[in-house]
């Protein structure tokens, strides 16, 4: 057991977590302690929740160099003609596998190794190339979209690129950018939404150049087939001023090492070809070169890894709903019921309506997210690329969902029914269920919102939790209050006063209008964000509904720019004429959404409803269930 002072005992947390149970506590302390320890206060998303909503900085929005993009046009040719040529996806469904010349043929053009460097032997293309690839795969086949994404958003090369030692980068990362399949191993039976609760463990050997890894991994992406992969497990725990840490370290781990067993191959309700597994490994000699980052810094690898692979899932939503709105524009022009095409009746228009302006939002989202990156490697992107997983992952299931509705029988149909009655195979039904599972992977929605509100609420956090930790001195206490009383005294009135938001001049009117109305949204929401900071204090972080209506607010309120941007930008170009009324349309639906989480803050059953949940978890409802069959 390692033992370790440090200068302040929880340091990483302002957090009391004196009153927590341990679990709890542990828990807090490990995920705190992972957290990026540079400042999202200066990310444009983190800045809303403070009242600061600046379109300038989102204006022009960023476009592709024309170098970058002839880069990305050159690989989406080629990947558009393997996947034409060689890949079906309705078989891949029913037979559950991707056939090997199919992985074979996107190895040869470089598909797993889009980002790696190509002093790596990767093809070193930027971020929004990488999402562009995503948007196509998404809008092809989710298997094969699963099986690249997987592989390089959160296998291998993601954390090897960001942590690897240059000598783990030359043995590894030519191997899987030629196509050695990789995967990530964090999940387990007991350890899902919490990761700081595994159990894989790693005791090192007694020379200290290897560890011996212990433990089973669940629902590994890749794992079947995969030659190397990294696994989360804890290692020896420090004791930090007479208190023992818990420590996770990130291990590069090769499939084929003795005691590596894959002991299960997952099947789902969608994603039917995912070469998913249980894996177990039995004494495994993991040599001490192999650990990413440093031994104790896994999770942080694991969550930062998870930060930027995030924005692949809502390239390929994006892809998914434009291949669905595909479908439902032709179909809602052909399908005549009632006398007219079943476009023009105002139930169906209301849906198209929303697809279209919720389609454009997220393909804003993801492209300004993903110039972030390529702005700068190390940007802190966090927030951003939780907005857009939450928002698109929810939006593309609703998407999704409405392109069944509007093909009426046809959307429940199987593709391959469809077609054996003489009609086109359309695979709405396969969109459906692989569409489900994105609000669950690479972290659920609840767990994306508590991620935001965390962030969101960071600058509040460091400035009035020290006041409420009874762990600390009394004097580090007045010390804080002092200093939160100095920076609410000036930003609080500031949140009231009636500044005509920063507009750039060149914004279309209708444009500048909905940005100005957001920016005042933003000083709403940062006031109302304060008034329940003061009133529930540290005890806020469990208000999971009330925070998440904050997160809502916020992530529409990011939306809403990224929109109004990407479509000055569009229209300023001569590109796409009714990109105005597009945007404005999505604007006003989205204030609509804000109106009713700003009322529904004050006008809730957030208690009546734990209080009934409590009553049903407990059995005292049991008699609902009477009469079913088990
Ligand atoms: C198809 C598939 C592929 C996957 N691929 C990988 C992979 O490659 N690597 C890997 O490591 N993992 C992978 N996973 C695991 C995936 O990331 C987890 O399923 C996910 O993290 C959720 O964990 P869980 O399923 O155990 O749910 P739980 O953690 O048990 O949660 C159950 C429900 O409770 C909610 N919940 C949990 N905690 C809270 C809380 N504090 N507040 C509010 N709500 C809460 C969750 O949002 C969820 O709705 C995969 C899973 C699937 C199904």
């Amino acid at each position: 057991m390692n033992t370790e002072k440090e200068s302040v005992v929880d340091s990483a947390s302002p957090i009391d977590t004196s009153k927590m149970s341990a679990g709890q506590r542990a828990a807090l302390e490990l995920t705190e302690a992972a957290r990026d320890a540079e400042s999202s206060s200066r990310s444009f998303a983190a800045e809303i929740f403070l009242g600061r909503f600046h379109p300038a900085r989102m204006h022009p929005f960023p476009a592709q160099s024309a170098e970058d993009r002839d880069q990305g046009d050159a690989f989406l040719h080629q990947l558009s003609r393997v996947l034409r040529e060689q890949a079906n996806p309705d078989e891949i469904d029913a037979t559950g596998e991707i056939p090997q010349p199919v992985i074979d043929e996107l190895a040869k053009i470089g598909a797993f190794g889009i980002k790696i460097p190509p002093q790596y032997g990767g093809l070193g293309l930027s971020q929004t190339n990488y999402e562009r690839a995503a948007i196509l795969l998404g809008s092809f086949c989710g298997n094969i979209t699963a099986l690249l994404s997987a592989h390089q958003s959160i296998g291998v090369p993601q954390p090897l690129i960001a942590f690897g030692t240059e000598e783990q980068k030359r043995k590894y990362l030519p191997r899987v950018a030629a196509g050695e399949i990789s995967a990530f191993a964090l999940t387990e039976p007991d350890a899902g939404s919490d990761p700081a609760t595994i159990k894989t463990h790693a005791e090192p050997t007694p020379d200290g150049e290897h560890f011996l890894l212990n433990g089973e991994k669940l629902w590994c992406t890749n794992g079947v087939k995969a030659g190397v992969i990294v696994v989360m497990a804890q290692t020896p725990p420090k004791v930090v001023n007479g208190r023992e840490k818990k420590q996770i370290s990130a291990f590069i781990v090769e499939m084929d090492w003795p005691g590596v067993e894959v002991t299960h191959r997952c099947r789902f309700m969608g994603l039917k070809a995912l070469y998913n597994a249980v894996v177990r490994f039995t004494d495994v000699r993991v040599p001490r070169e192999n650990i990413l980052l440093a031994e104790g810094k896994g999770l942080r690898v694991a969550l930062t890894t998870l930060n930027t692979g995030r924005l692949t899932l809502p390239a390929a939503c994006a892809g998914l709903s434009k291949r669905c709105l595909a479908i439902t524009r032709k179909w809602a022009n052909e399908r005549v019921q009632w006398g007219a095409p079943i476009g023009k009746h105002a139930a169906i228009a209301d849906k198209i309506a929303r697809m279209s302006a919720n389609i454009f939002a997220m393909e804003s989202m993801v492209l300004f997210a993903a110039s972030l990156v390529d702005h700068d490697k190390h940007a802190d992107v966090r927030l951003e690329a939780a907005m857009c997983k939450l928002w698109a992952s929810e939006k593309t299931l609703d998407i999704v969902n409405d392109a069944v509705q509007i093909r009426g029988g046809r959307g429940f149909e199987t593709a391959a029914s469809l077609e054996a009655r003489g009609e086109k195979g359309i695979p709405l039904e396969r969109y459906l269920r692989d569409a489900r599972i994105n609000t669950i992977f690479e972290g659920s929605s609840e767990i994306m919102r508590l991620f935001i509100a965390r962030e969101a609420l960071d600058p509040h956090v460091k400035l009035g939790a020290p006041m409420f930790n009874s762990q600390l001195a009394w004097s580090k206490r007045a010390r804080a209050g002092a200093g939160a009383s100095a920076f609410y005294a000036h930003w609080y009135p500031r949140q009231w006063l009636p500044f005509s938001a920063k507009i750039p001049r060149d914004f279309h009117p209708a444009l500048a209008r909905n940005l100005r109305r957001a920016a005042r949204a933003s000083r709403r929401l940062a006031r109302a964000l304060f008034h329940v900071m003061a009133r529930f204090g540290p005890a806020i972080e469990r208000r999971q509904i009330l925070l998440a209506r904050f997160v809502d607010i916020g992530t529409e309120l990011f939306a809403i720019a990224a929109t109004c941007s990407h479509a000055q930008s569009l229209s300023m170009a001569g590109d796409h004429h009714e990109i105005i009324p597009l945007a404005d349309y999505f604007c006003g639906s989205a204030f609509l959404r804000i109106d009713q989480l700003f009322t529904a803050l004050n006008r809730n059953l957030d208690r009546a409803g734990y209080a009934l949940a409590q009553q049903t978890l407990s059995g005292e409802l049991d008699w609902l269930e009477c009469g079913i069959l088990e």
